[in-house]
């Protein structure tokens, strides 16, 4: 396995410092609770060493999509789930203290080009398809503000277990206080409609991060998505909604976004920014993850990738193999429902023997998530990495991580990388709550300018570059 290589400051007294001192500041943090069995194959040493770091650390996931269930499906966070990978006791259980819930509002609202949901589910969808012209009121905002209004149920039904924040310091009293520190970032741009005043009032209903695009281009700025950009990154109203945001104190995200969306946001933002649930592309090639040029101008920036938990972001074995194992079983499964009669015992048998032929293909081990949270810490260097699992919004977690109890084992392995406590705990949370402070101290520089307001004759422009 590779090691843990600290760009700047290997393992040197200065980091222990501010390793203390950030473990000091959460002194008054609840005491860890008993050490479970160490996992099979584990050092028991180790394992209880790891046990204490994690939960002396505040640890921070920058991307949950659990309030889809909610929405949806009526799904009660409170109670300890047998599906899923995330709940309140689970969060608990795996010392998860805080959690931007994703304001998840998928591409079918936008109604776009993706074919992707072309026969989108009848309970989410009364009216599709949704208009397509820019700026034309789409359900994105309504979608948006439905998540938002399921999270704010969930909270209000559990409020001696959770408490809604919106700052780095509210975060850190609920945790302390022993409640789970619950936020919110929208995913994907276009649940503003291409209207800076929606995203001034989400930021006032709470919302603290928004992910610029998701699967489609929007109204302005381009997704890694589609094969043919739109505005080849940014247009103009994409520079005001960064400006915006800035202003405003919402953290940039750029997980989701084109490379050249990525290149045109860090040239125009003045605050950090984040990839909220996004890995490597130098270890697993999807278009979804960054490439080290990305690590080290986050870096520069001051900002930080938080990794993904997706087997399909992580390996691109796996992402091969699955693609490859599910299109030959699609292929053959219709030549046996073309052959045989529906219901009758050919077909029967048929599907039986395709199931036993065409297994799931084996999820990647825990090993996999570790190189990229490593590799991120050398290439971007130990300030610039956190966490952003997307538990609930993918198909696939890798072995050894299967829901959110099983998190205290990532702070094991890192220990055994070698990293330190300082360099774990940073990478657990305390990253993002320093980009969560610069972001507001950013805020309060630029407060009493702007805001910035919408010009239709030029706002669809391209970015001049
Ligand atoms: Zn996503």
């Amino acid at each position: 396995m590779r090691t843990c290589r600290v760009r700047g400051f290997p393992f040197l007294a200065a980091a222990a410092a501010l390793g203390a001192a950030m473990t000091s500041a959460l002194a008054q943090e609840p005491a860890a609770p008993p050490c479970p069995e160490t996992p099979a194959g584990y050092r028991q040493e180790l394992w209880q060493q790891a046990w204490q770091i994690h939960h002396r650390a505040v640890l921070i996931d920058t991307h949950v999509d659990t309030t889809t269930r909610v929405l949806d499906q009526g799904f009660d966070m409170g109670q300890r789930a047998a599906d899923g990978h995330f709940d309140l006791p689970r969060a608990a259980a795996g010392g998860l203290d805080a959690v931007f819930y994703s304001i998840y509002v998928d591409s079918r609202f936008y109604g776009d080009e993706h074919t992707l949901f072309a026969d989108p589910p009848a309970s989410i969808n009364d009216d599709w398809p949704r208009p397509k012209e820019p700026g034309a009121a789409n359900g994105s905002a309504r979608r948006a503000l439905m998540m938002i209004d399921g999270l704010l149920r969930t909270i209000e039904r559990h409020p001696t277990r959770m408490v809604a924040c919106t700052t780095a310091d509210e975060l850190l009293a609920a945790v302390r206080a022993g409640k789970h520190a619950a936020l919110m970032g929208i995913e994907g741009g276009h649940a503003i409609e291409g209207d800076l005043g929606l995203l001034r009032l989400f930021h006032q209903l709470g919302v603290r991060y928004m992910t610029l695009t998701h699967t489609v281009h929007n109204e302005f700025a381009d997704s890694c998505a589609p094969a043919e950009p739109r505005w080849g990154g940014l247009n103009r109203l994409g520079a005001k909604v960064v400006r915006e945001m800035n202003r405003l104190g919402m953290v940039v995200d750029v997980s989701h976004v084109s490379d050249a969306t990525f290149a045109d946001v860090l040239r125009t933002t003045s605050a950090p920014v984040i990839c909220s649930h996004s890995s490597l592309r130098a270890l697993c090639p999807h278009p979804r993850n960054v490439t080290d040029d990305m690590l080290r101008a986050l870096a520069a920036n001051g900002g930080a990738v938080m990794i993904n938990y997706n087997c399909g972001f992580l390996d691109a074995d796996y992402a091969k193999n699955k693609s490859g194992r599910e299109q030959t079983r699609r292929i053959q499964e219709k030549a046996a429902r073309d052959k045989f009669a529906d219901g009758s015992a050919e077909l029967q048998a048929a599907l039986k023997s395709l199931d036993s032929r065409f297994p799931p293909v084996d999820r990647p081990p825990l090993a996999k998530l570790v190189a990229h949270v490593l590799r991120a810490i050398e290439i971007a260097g130990a300030d610039h990495v956190g966490l952003g699992s997307d538990f609930d919004g993918v198909p696939c977690l890798p072995q050894g991580m299967d829901d959110a109890t099983f998190l205290p084992r990532l702070t094991y392995e890192l220990l055994a990388a070698g990293c330190s406590e300082a360099v774990i705990t940073k990478v657990l949370g305390g990253n993002l709550l320093r980009v969560l402070r610069a972001v507001e101290a950013r805020a309060l520089q630029l407060r009493g300018t702007g805001p910035e307001l919408a010009e239709p004759r030029t706002d669809q422009e391209r970015l001049p570059r």
